[in-house]
C-alpha cells in the first residue's frame, strides 16, 4: 500500500519549541527561591500542568495559569501581585517568540511536496499554533493543518477519516514517541521518531519500540531518502 500523506509534528519537529518553556520554568523557579529549592518548585509546576490538561489542554495560556496556581500553592495563597504580574509578562515573551526553524525542516518540506499530501498535526492552543504557522513560513507546503487538543488513538483515527486514507497510507514524523509515533503505530500505521535534545516530562516514555512500521533518525534530513525511495524503487522494509 503506497504512502499517501505524511504528517508532521510542529513543536520540536518544525521548530524550537521546549527550551524557550524550559527557560520560562528556570525564571518561574527562581522568583520564588526563597520559598523552595528550585528542583522543588518544577516538579509543582510539572505536577499542576500535568492535572491542567484535561481543562486548558496544551500551551501557553494553561501554562501561565498553571504557573499562577503553583505560585498561589507554593507562596500557601500570599504570593505579590507584583510576582503574579511577571508570570503574566513571561507567558507573553512567550508568546511573543520568534519562529525559529530546525535544521533540514525546508529542505525535507521541498523534496516531498509534490509527492505526496503534507499535513500538519500539532496539539496547543489553536490562535498560538496558527500565529507559529503563519510566522513560520512553512503553510504553503502543507495540504492541511490539523491542531488537535490530544494526540491519542482515537485523535489520530479521526484525522485519518478526515483525511480520508487508511492506516497504512500515513506517516506521522514527530520528536515525541509518546504522541507522535506509539499512538499511530498502535492504529496500524507508521511512525518516524526524530528526538529532540530536549523533552518535555510528561512526553518521555521509559521503554524502547519495536515496530516494523517504527523507524528513528537522527536528522530530519534523513527522511527524504528514505521517503522518495518508497516511490522511485517500492517497498523497503519497514514501510510497505
Ligand atoms: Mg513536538
Amino acid at each position: 500500500m503506497p504512502i499517501k500523506v505524511i504528517a508532521f509534528d510542529a513543536d520540536d519537529t518544525l521548530w524550537v519549541n521546549e527550551p524557550y518553556f524550559q527557560e520560562t520554568e528556570k525564571e518561574f523557579c527562581s522568583l520564588f527561591e526563597d520559598y523552595l529549592p528550585h528542583h522543588t518548585v518544577g516538579r509543582e509546576l510539572l505536577h499542576t500542568e500535568i492535572q491542567n490538561i484535561t481543562l486548558y489542554g496544551y500551551g501557553i495560556k494553561g501554562f501561565m495559569l498553571s504557573m499562577i496556581e503553583t505560585a498561589l500553592k507554593i507562596t500557601n495563597k500570599t504570593v505579590s501581585v507584583e510576582a503574579v504580574d511577571k508570570i503574566i509578562g513571561y507567558g507573553k515573551d512567550l508568546l511573543a517568540r520568534p519562529i525559529e526553524l530546525l535544521d533540514g525542516v525546508e529542505e525535507v518540506l521541498t523534496a516531498l511536496k509534490g509527492h505526496y499530501r503534507l499535513v500538519v498535526a500539532t496539539k496547543g492552543d489553536l490562535l498560538d499554533q496558527e500565529r507559529k504557522l503563519k510566522k513560520s513560513g512553512l503553510e504553503h507546503y502543507f495540504h492541511h493543518i490539523e491542531i488537535m487538543s490530544e494526540k491519542g488513538e482515537a485523535d489520530y483515527r479521526k484525522l485519518l477519516k478526515h483525511l480520508d486514507i487508511k492506516p497504512d497510507e500515513f506517516v506521522m514524523i514527530g520528536n515525541s514517541l509518546k504522541s507522535d509515533v506509539l499512538p499511530v503505530l498502535n492504529i496500524g500505521g507508521h511512525g518516524i521518531h526524530v528526538p529532540y535534545h530536549i523533552t518535555w516530562a510528561h512526553e518521555r516514555i521509559e521503554h524502547n519500540i519495536e515496530h516494523e512500521n517504527f523507524r528513528q533518525v537522527q536528522q530530519i534530513k534523513e527522511i527524504i531518502p528514505f521517503l522518495l525511495s518508497e516511490i522511485n524503487d517500492g517497498p523497503e522494509p519497514g514501510l510497505h
